[in-house]
């Protein structure tokens, strides 16, 4: 449901119920859809992509393992809204 949806986990400015955000898959933290990006790339996450929550920090795919590894923690799947196996061949496009 739409209605007051709360504090930007990131910026931590009051999200007005009219804009649209970002929710993390348990719904425990909201974003601006502006803030909705990976913090060490800072590129932008758009629904689809994959990503993970590190210490309630996003950060995309390709940033994931290297975050969760540093942080020394049990890594966790990262989240995914269209569900499939990950890549097995790293691609070095750039
Ligand atoms: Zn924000
Ligand atoms: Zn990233």
């Amino acid at each position: 449901m739409f209605g007051l949806s709360g504090t930007c986990s990131a910026c931590r400015l009051q999200i007005p119920p009219n804009e649209f955000v970002m929710k993390t898959p348990d719904g425990a933290a909201v974003y601006h859809l502006t803030c909705f990006v990976c913090v060490t790339c800072h590129g932008r996450l758009v629904p689809g992509d994959r990503y993970g929550i590190v210490n309630g920090n996003l950060v995309c795919e390709n940033d994931y393992v290297t975050v969760a590894l540093s942080n020394q923690r049990r890594p966790q799947q990262p989240s995914s809204s269209s569900a499939s196996q990950p890549r097995q061949h790293p691609s070095k496009v750039r």
